[in-house]
Formats: structure tokens, C-alpha cells, sequence
């Protein structure tokens, strides 16, 4: 637990009172991560990962009782833990100098916030027996335009920790187990008073992890975690775009000790069509038309991703000009298909063709460069 921790308000951030039950926080959890998860609810990632991390804590009959001791001894909440903490140091009460004291437990240049953030290091405990998220994974992937937008269910190698397959994660040899720690009696933490308060340490020939591994497994050199490589299927939206990231929430490493697991951040990148293109929401295409077409108005059959539109191109279009198809866009977010015709010059014309091209510049008396005039 950091000095952070101790000011967040785990309590208001789940909607439970101070004295609720383990089945109260548990239920509010449950509700609060059906609303808030990000797999259905965009956006709302912020406020679930704040869930997330105060059930971490009141969850755990342990830490939150470390919590709930560190919130009383300094103040609960908002800037009252640095204030509090410093009117301590300041007011001199006598003979009690808290610089001095979490000097001791971690840097003393360090501040407020990184001496307590050591000394709720320390505190946790057990350190490393208390439960862990998992760490969060970076990944990419690289889709066909037509699968960023519509979305598309795509198979991920993820090399991450997780417990060793060795040992299991209890960081012993195959046929040995780690014996209890006879320093803390498997406590993980030793106290010592100061001050007229107790602290806790981590136990120094455990590492506060309570067990003292005799032979250490080879696969994780006793440390209980290792390289594991993970398969995934993860869904990447409809409507992504190139370069876009994607949060998957508890998608990444696996946690320790039944802690959460962490997020998989995956980077879309997406390979162009060959004649779809898009801009923001908008889906854009361009499409030929003859001079007869523009001239003479046609319908002309527009191909998009969810079948061909009819566009309607009303005589004497000019090239390239824009039509907007509405609604047929990136799928879901609202834009539309824009169309934009270029006037095909024919390279090969047959003798009949020509006849009637050269009938049709006889009979015609425009001069497109009328209004040009002389320099
Ligand atoms: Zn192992
Ligand atoms: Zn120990």
C-alpha cells in the first residue's frame, strides 16, 4: 500500500459505508464491475480501474485494516494525509519527530509521499505474500480495413509472468516444499516499537514472504514466477482505426496471490483497400464515370463494405465531385460513405465511337475556355 493508497477513499469509491461487511463490499463490487466493465461500457475505464483497486484492498481482511489504520493515523483523505503529517513534523509534538521516524523506512530526501509510500511498502508486508496485479501487456496487431471495421475476434501470443509451471509458483524444487519461516513463524513481517508506536518490517530471512524456499526450483530460480506464454483470442471492435490502441481490462499478465490480472493494450494497425478509404467516421471511394454519364445524368452502383448503393449522378456532373451517401460509413459511428466520381477519358476508341464523337463536337458549340481570355 502506498501513501497514495492511503489517500484515495476506497470506501466512497465503492458506494459502501465504513463498517460494511465483506458481503456488503463484495456485492457492491460485483454490481459496480457488471456496470462499469469496459468491455460494455466504453469510457468507463477510469472509474472501474478506481473499483477495481479499492476492492483490491477492502476485500483483503488484511489490508484493509492497514488501510483503515493508516487513513485514521493520518487524516483521512484528500490533501489531509501530506497536511496532517506535516503539522506533525512542524507542531513539534515532543519528542516525536516524524521525519526522523519514516527516515528510517525509506529515503529521508524523499518527501512525505515517498517516506510513507516506503513505510506502506513495508507495512503491505508481507510485501510479497499480499496479492499483486498482474502487469499490463503491450501487443499489436495488424487487420485488413474491412476487419478493422467490422470488427474481428484475432488470436494473440502473449509472452508475460505468470506462475511457474515448474514448481507451480511455490518457487521449491520439484519433491521439496518451502518450509515456514521460523524468523516471523511464516508472519512474512517482524514488529519493533518506536515512539511509543509499533511498526511493521518485512522479515529480513524470508523477505517477508513467511516461507524460506530450500531448493530452489530451477525453472524460476525459486522466485515462483516465470515466462509464461499465453494464447489469447481477444476481440478488437468494429470501427477501430490505424495506429488506434485498445484497452482489454484484465486481459494481460496474471496477478499474484489471486491479486487481478493486469490489461493487454493492443495496437491496431490496419492495411489500406484497394479502393476504400477512410476519413475519420466517414467511409470515402472513388469511383470512374464516363463523359456520357456525367454529362447525360446515370445511376451508377457504388460498392461499400455492406453491399453496393445506387448513387444517383445528375447530368453535367463536373469531376470530381463529391456525393454523400448518408449512413453508410464506419459502421456504428455515425459517418457517412462519400463518393467522389472522376470523368474517364476513353484511351481506345472504336471507328463508330469516334463517329460519334466527333458528330457530338460538330454539333456542340461550347467552349469550356471562354473565360479564359488572353494574358
Ligand atoms: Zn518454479
Ligand atoms: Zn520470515
Amino acid at each position: 500500500m502506498s501513501a497514495r493508497d492511503v489517500e484515495k477513499d476506497f470506501y466512497a469509491a465503492l458506494g459502501v459505508p465504513k463498517d460494511a461487511t465483506a458481503a456488503d463490499i463484495k456485492s457492491a463490487y460485483r454490481k459496480l464491475a457488471r456496470d462499469l466493465h469496459p468491455d460494455t461500457n466504453p469510457g468507463g475505464e477510469e472509474r472501474f480501474k478506481e473499483v477495481s483497486e479499492a476492492y483490491d484492498v477492502l476485500s483483503d481482511s488484511t489490508r484493509r485494516k492497514e488501510y483503515d489504520e493508516a487513513r485514521s493515523l493520518f487524516g483521512a483523505g484528500g490533501g489531509g494525509l501530506r497536511g496532517s503529517a506535516g503539522s506533525y513534523a512542524g507542531g513539534g509534538v515532543p519528542g516525536f519527530d516524524l521525519g526522523d521516524l519514516f527516515g528510517r523506512a525509506g529515503s529521508a530526501q524523499g518527501g512525505f509521499g515517498d517516506v510513507l509510500g516506503g513505510l506502506f511498502g513495508n507495512a503491505r508486508g508481507g510485501g510479497q505474500r499480499a496479492p499483486r496485479r498482474g502487469a499490463d501487456v503491450d501487443a499489436a496487431v495488424t487487420l485488413s480495413f474491412l476487419d478493422a471495421l467490422r470488427g474481428v475476434t484475432v488470436p494473440l501470443r502473449l509472452t508475460t509472468t505468470g506462475p511457474c509451471t515448474v514448481c507451480g509458483g511455490s518457487g521449491a524444487a520439484p519433491g521439496t516444499a518451502p518450509q515456514t519461516c521460523s524468523t516471523c513463524a511464516g508472519a512474512g513481517v517482524t514488529s519493533r516499537s518506536q515512539g511509543g508506536f509499533a511498526f511493521s518490517e518485512p522479515c529480513k530471512p524470508c523477505r517477508g514472504s513467511g516461507r524460506i524456499v530450500g531448493t530452489p526450483c530451477a525453472g524460476c530460480r525459486g522466485e515462483g514466477r516465470a515466462a509464461v506464454v499465453k494464447m489469447l483470442n481477444v476481440r478488437i471492435p468494429a470501427g477501430v482505426a490505424d495506429g488506434q490502441k485498445v484497452r482489454l481490462a484484465g486481459r494481460g499478465g496474471e496477478g499474484e496471490r489471486g491479486g487481478p490480472a493486469g490489461d493487454l493494450m493492443v495496437t491496431v494497425h490496419v492495411t489500406p483497400h484497394a479502393f476504400l478509404g477512410r476519413r475519420d467516421q466517414h467511409l470515402t471511394v472513388t469511383v470512374p464515370i464516363t463523359f456520357a454519364e456525367a454529362a447525360l445524368g446515370a445511376q451508377v452502383s457504388v460498392p461499400t463494405p455492406d453491399g453496393p448503393v445506387t448513387l444517383k449522378v445528375p447530368a453535367g456532373t463536373t469531376t470530381g465531385r463529391t456525393f454523400r451517401v448518408r449512413g453508410r460509413g464506419v459502421p456504428g459511428k455515425g459517418g457517412d460513405l462519400l463518393v467522389t466520381v472522376q470523368v474517364a477519358v476513353p484511351q481506345k476508341l472504336s471507328s463508330e465511337a469516334r463517329k460519334a464523337l466527333e458528330a457530338f463536337a460538330a454539333a456542340s458549340n461550347e467552349d469550356p475556355r471562354a473565360h479564359l481570355g488572353v494574358v
